[in-house]
């Protein structure tokens, strides 16, 4: 649906649009609006550092864990893609460790800020701020640093209500608070 706007606005060819969206698909940077920068830099200096562990899950556990492990090891923070992370039913970021989240953090804080163009899939924000409200062994695990750059996404994410809503179709009150509970209450 997008492809098909893309092509007729730009008069390009099928094969070209699909090649931008797969780029961009790949890029969440060139989405992201001048204060979403600022929040992703303050996430990039909290998170950037992290190595990427040998395994993501425990993954000789079942084979859930072992596909989402295979998943994640198979890609790089700067360029995982969208499909990647799944969604909130087979999402591999759930499965994963601290160390492994802490990795990919950069990559799953820039799809939660950018627009959503692939009708594909959900709004990513919907499953990392899920993820943060119930995770708390995860979330303690996070040093100060770290939960200061999340909480200032958690408050550009619940100064934008009718854009949260918008990109998700229903409203996300609840995941935001319990988001920045978590966040806060282990400061
Ligand atoms: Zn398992």
């Amino acid at each position: 649906m997008a492809e098909e706007i893309f092509q007729q606005v730009t008069n390009c060819s099928k094969q070209e649009a699909r090649q931008w969206f797969k780029h961009i698909q790949k890029c969440p940077q060139v989405w992201l609006t001048q204060d979403a920068l600022s929040i992703v830099a303050a996430i990039d200096l909290a998170f950037g550092d992290i190595p990427k562990p040998a395994h993501f899950t425990d993954h000789t556990h079942c084979p859930e864990c072992a596909d989402h492990d295979q998943n994640l090891r198979s890609h790089q923070r700067e360029s995982i893609p969208r499909d990647a992370l799944g969604c909130p039913g087979y999402d591999p970021i759930t499965f994963c460790s601290p160390d492994g989240v802490a990795y990919y953090m950069p990559a799953l804080v820039r799809y939660a800020l950018a627009p959503s163009h692939f009708d594909d899939r959900e709004w990513y924000g919907e499953q990392l701020l899920y993820f943060l409200g119930n995770d708390s062994n995860t979330v303690r695990h996070f040093n100060p640093q770290q939960k200061q750059a999340l909480l200032a996404v958690v408050h550009f994410l619940q100064s934008s209500p009718d854009w949260v809503t918008t990109m998700s179709g229903s409203s996300h009150q609840v995941d935001l608070c319990m988001a920045e509970q978590a966040l806060i209450s282990t400061l």
